[in-house]
């Protein structure tokens, strides 16, 4: 299918960009790696009046090491950057993990985090990563400029905090705890596909005890979801079988999956727990190297 017509505008700075969206009251899209937005401007479920492309605006991409131990990172960065980032891989192991789930080789050559996340499709890996490492989104407007938690980002399925003259500039991740186990997990029809569900983990461990516990959750629900109630189950423990036992209970009870062509919601309810079992168990290996810990 083909597009319907609209204008194109391919600004060279940020504040080009910004005065093109103010401009176009409503009626623009930004244009980012363009593997959302096209296909759904070739479905018909979007009639903008003009893109506004922002590849030539300089300075949006980058995966930045920070002095923290964070990183921040360009709304431009491609999905093969964070992917190959060896930033990426010392300092987020759980982020370099997921970016091996995300679509195809061509598609990742593509897309970027500003897209992906703005984009807020409810079966996407990075979405689900922001929840998961809190990560600060920074915006531009005609009303300056402003930092959302990533909490508070995801309003919706394809719904996101950003307002229709805005655009995300970067995205910065704190850094994590020194030797934090990590996980993910996730099960797709096919490789590449979006995920039927997903379970992120990091665990950080202190004299054999879990001293905190971050567990999120996609595909279950309209948003990536931070399973709060299993992170308090997990702190203070030792990541047994019978602590694992309570979380993916708790899991399972805290989401709220819909049935689709792919899949029922009592098979996503399932299919989490299972995840979130193997994810707990993994990132606590991690975290303690305990080569025992569970089977
Ligand atoms: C076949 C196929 C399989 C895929 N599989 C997966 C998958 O398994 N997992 C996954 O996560 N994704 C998947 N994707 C989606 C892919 O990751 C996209 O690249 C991504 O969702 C959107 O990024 P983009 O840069 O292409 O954004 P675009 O398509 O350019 O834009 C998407 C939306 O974000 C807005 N936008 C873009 N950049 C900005 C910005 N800086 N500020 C404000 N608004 C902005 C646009 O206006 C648009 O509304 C798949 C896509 C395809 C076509």
């Amino acid at each position: 299918m083909k597009p319907p017509p609209f204008d194109y505008l391919r600004p060279h700075t940020l504040d080009e960009a910004v005065r093109a969206l103010q401009a176009a009251a409503g009626e623009a899209k930004i244009i980012a790696g363009g593997q959302s937005l096209i296909p759904m401007l070739n479905f018909r479920l979007l009639n903008p009046g003009i893109l506004i492309d922002i590849n030539r605006i300089a300075g949006l991409d980058y995966v930045r090491p920070r002095a923290d131990g964070g990183l921040d990172i360009g709304a431009l960065t491609r999905h093969h950057t964070l992917e190959t980032s060896d930033d990426v891989r010392q300092r987020f192991p759980v982020l370099h993990a997921a970016m091996q789930h995300v679509a195809h080789l061509a598609i990742r050559n593509r897309g970027t985090i500003g897209g992906s996340i703005t984009h807020a499709d409810p079966a996407a890996e990075l979405p689900l990563m922001m929840v998961l490492l809190d990560a600060q989104i920074r915006a531009v407007s005609p009303r300056g400029a402003r930092t959302l938690e990533a909490q508070d980002f995801f309003v919706g399925a394809l719904t996101s905090a950003v307002d229709e003259d805005e655009i995300v500039t970067e995205i910065s991740l704190p850094p994590l705890p020194q030797g934090a186990g990590w996980a993910f997990e996730e099960v797709a029809r096919r490789s590449g596909d979006f995920a039927l569900a997903a379970v992120g983990v990091v665990l950080h461990v202190d004299a054999g005890k879990i001293a905190e516990a971050r567990l999120g959750v996609m595909g279950v629900g309209d948003t990536p979801l931070r399973m709060f109630e299993a992170e308090t189950i997990l702190f203070g423990q030792a990541c047994d079988e019978a602590v694992i036992d309570d979380a993916v209970a708790s899991v399972r009870t805290a989401v709220e999956p819909a049935t689709d062509l792919h899949a029922s919601a009592d098979y996503r309810r399932h299919l989490v727990g299972v995840l979130a079992r193997r994810a707990l168990r993994d990132a606590w290996r991690r975290a303690t190297g305990d080569q025992h810990a569970g089977n």
